[in-house]
């Protein structure tokens, strides 16, 4: 090694003009007979770094499991800093988009150097990094923490009804699993000499021996991911030669495998006349879209209450926070001790739930306000998707069926040379309802083909009538679209682009507002319908009032410097006699006498005594002194007003001939700076005094 050493600083010296620096390098030595003493009398430089336990190179940990232990530990505290900084955040969508999109992943290239599943090693840094991950949901559901389910939702991604978080157990597995069937591939090539200490995981069984250590936990990774996905072992036969690919293969297939287990807790908690969350589940499962949208704009962007709900309905958790008192619907006042009548037979489930399914049926009664929230805007939207598109639409065209009164929601003009149209109209469906509830919960989007079936009777033969193509528009409460739809959306984006990418990031832009107004729609209408308390003295209660953005910062305002007045310019006398008067009327009213209080008072004259002139006889005094006036009273008795010479002042030859706007005014009088018409301008600028008539 020491050889290694030298060698290496002869190169770097060589043919990088450099200078290794002894006291910045690092021995790891693991064999415990290397202690210092032993390296410096092999010549190592006595002052570089010795350990025995491990180091770190490219990120990872190399050493014993205590050191891998302590270097994971700090790691991990250091994401548990950035989680307490983010929950300073006043936007839950910030919160939730930084931590599932870049937070939890500063994770992953830790999992890929360690065994992460091993409990006895990690299991408690394991646990601390989980709760921590998912103190950002709590948070926001307001929730303590999460039962078995709940917390299962939150670790599967968007496409199977989860919320994106990857967790350290959901994590750990595939990412030991797939980093070292990775070397296990790519080593032997390199190093054929050392074939031998990575054999293949799923080769490696019980009675195998010996077995290194790396290929043992690798092992036991792959027996723990058999146990939530049997065919996890396939993954890995022919590995892609990308390990980001690898782990996300092996991810898939467990991710799946989990999507099965939270299906059937869903229906260990349901009822068995109304499983609400399977069905609820299996609608959710069609949004992969709405927690991964980034809020750049009014489409995408949550307000606090809407986020808390859409993700509480999201990972099947109650919204009503108490359960034990009777409550009642601030709407239709039905109370949570009714039973939900299927067929107008009573079943066990109550009408008035905890997660807000009752308000959606609510608000459909209420006449009008579900099309308000929820059915109009996703329809303006489609008409929107279709504008940018290039896709000529009219929205809500009346008029529009030849052979009906029907008014469609939009018309997409694919085809307008020939005539022909796409008449669509939009159905919003409720997977929970009680007729529906059961179904829905066996068929992922049975309440979405079965809003197919109605439009379709509805509107079918009048369409095909007029040579139109029918498309009915059906979307669930959950998010999930119907087929058709989909198909529909995707055909648009071929209008758009020829390049796949393009294509694929319209789709994505599209379905993007489409799932966040759909989303946003379903909690403003379980907003507009919250359960209250069925006590008289209870009154709902709203959360916290939003403030709103402070106020702008007071802008700063440059001082207007003082000017002097402007002179007024000399008008000819045909031009000013010429111009009426803007600013002065025609006729004043005749001006009142003048204010006693505009009189400066006269400050009396100080007279001091007759000097005495000293005779040799008497010696001399000083006259008696007196406090006599300042200076300033002195001066102030020759400019006053009232001792101008109360001679006539000449009036103003003719109104429209005064000097407009030049002057400033001061009660009864006009001081004019400029000489009445007719006289001529006095030099230095003399100021003339004139009684308005
Ligand atoms: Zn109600």
């Amino acid at each position: 090694m020491l050889e290694a050493y030298r060698r290496w600083a002869y190169l770097y010296s060589k043919d990088l003009q450099g200078e290794l620096r002894s006291d910045k390098s690092f021995v790891y030595a693991p064999s415990p007979n290397l202690t210092k003493e032993a390296l410096l009398k092999l010549g190592f430089p006595a002052d570089m770094k010795f350990s025995q336990d491990g180091t770190r190179v490219l990120g990872a940990p190399i050493g014993n499991d205590s050191f891998k232990a302590q270097f994971a530990s700090n790691k991990v505290d250091a994401i548990l800093k950035d989680l307490d900084v983010l929950a300073l955040m006043p936007s839950f969508q910030a919160q939730h988009l930084i931590a599932t999109k870049s937070i939890a992943h500063r994770i992953n290239h830790l999992l890929r150097n360690i065994p992460g599943g091993e409990i006895d090693l990690l299991g408690d840094l394991a646990f601390r990094y989980d709760n921590a991950l998912l103190l950002v949901p709590n948070r926001i559901c307001h929730q303590i923490s999460f039962q078995a389910l709940p917390r299962l939702l939150c670790s599967l991604p968007q496409a199977h009804g989860g919320l994106g978080y990857r967790t350290w157990a959901s994590t750990c597995d595939s990412a030991f699993l797939a980093a070292y069937t990775h070397i296990a591939h790519t080593f032997p090539s390199l190093f054929p000499q050392y074939k031998d200490r990575y054999p293949q995981a799923q080769f490696i069984t019980a009675g195998t021996s010996p077995v290194p250590r790396q290929a043992y936990f690798a092992s036991r990774a792959l027996a723990r991911l058999r146990s939530v996905s049997p065919t996890a072992a396939e993954t890995i036969v022919t590995p892609p030669p990308s390990l980001r690919e690898l782990q996300h293969n092996i991810t898939s297939n467990t991710d799946s495998a989990r999507a099965l287990l939270a299906t059937a807790l869903c229906h260990d908690i349901d009822a068995p006349d109304h499983p609400r969350h399977a069905a609820m589940y299996y609608s959710n499962c069609g949004d992969p879209h709405t927690f991964s949208s980034i809020p750049i704009d009014a489409d995408t962007t949550f307000t606090n209450p809407d986020f808390a709900t859409i993700m509480a309905r999201r990972l099947l958790i109650q919204i009503t926070p108490n359960t034990r008192e009777k409550r009642r619907c601030s709407c239709c006042k039905i109370t949570s001790d009714t039973r939900l009548e299927v067929k107008k037979k009573p079943i066990s489930y109550p009408a008035l739930d905890l997660y807000g399914d009752h308000q959606v049926l609510c608000m459909t009664k209420m006449k009008g306000l579900r099309a308000s929230r929820w059915h109009d805007p996703v329809v303006r939207m489609i008409h929107r998707i279709s504008k940018a598109a290039n896709i000529p639409s009219s929205y809500e065209p009346s008029s529009y069926m030849i052979l009906s009164n029907q008014r469609p929601d939009v018309v997409i003009h694919s085809d307008p040379l020939n005539g022909q149209a796409i008449v669509m109209d939009c159905r919003t469906n409720d997977p929970t309802l009680a007729g529906d509830c059961i179904k829905c919960a066996q068929t992922p989007g049975a309440a979405n083909d079965e809003g197919t079936r109605q439009k379709n009777s509805k509107w079918l033969s009048a369409t095909t009538a007029q040579r139109d193509t029918f498309l009915p528009f059906c979307i669930e409460v959950g998010g999930r679209i119907s087929t058709t739809s989909l198909d529909f959306l995707r055909n648009l984006s071929f209008a758009t682009s020829n390049t796949p990418s393009d294509r694929a990031a319209f789709l994505t832009w599209a379905l993007q507002r489409i799932h966040c107004t759909s989303q946003r729609g379903v909690a403003q209408m379980i907003h507009a319908c919250p359960s209250i308390r069925a006590d008289n003295h209870e009154l709902p209660f709203g959360g916290l009032v939003p403030l709103g953005l402070p106020p702008p910062p007071p802008a700063f305002r440059r001082p207007v410097p003082c000017h002097p007045p402007a002179q007024p310019p000399a008008w000819p006398l045909a031009a000013a006699l010429a111009l009426p008067d803007p600013q002065i009327p025609q006729a004043l009213p005749p001006s009142p006498p003048l204010s006693p209080a505009f009189h400066f008072p006269i400050l009396p004259a100080h007279t001091y005594p007759p000097p005495v002139d000293p005779t040799p006889d008497q010696p001399f005094t000083d006259p008696p002194w007196s406090v006599g006036p300042s200076p300033t009273q002195v001066d102030n008795t020759i400019p006053v007003m009232a001792d101008l010479p109360q001679e006539p002042i000449p009036a103003l030859p003719t109104r429209a001939s005064s000097h407009i706007g030049a002057t400033r005014q001061n009660q009864d009088q006009l001081y004019f700076s400029g000489p009445p018409l007719g006289l001529p301008p006095e030099p230095g600028g003399a100021v003339y005094l004139h009684d308005l008539p």
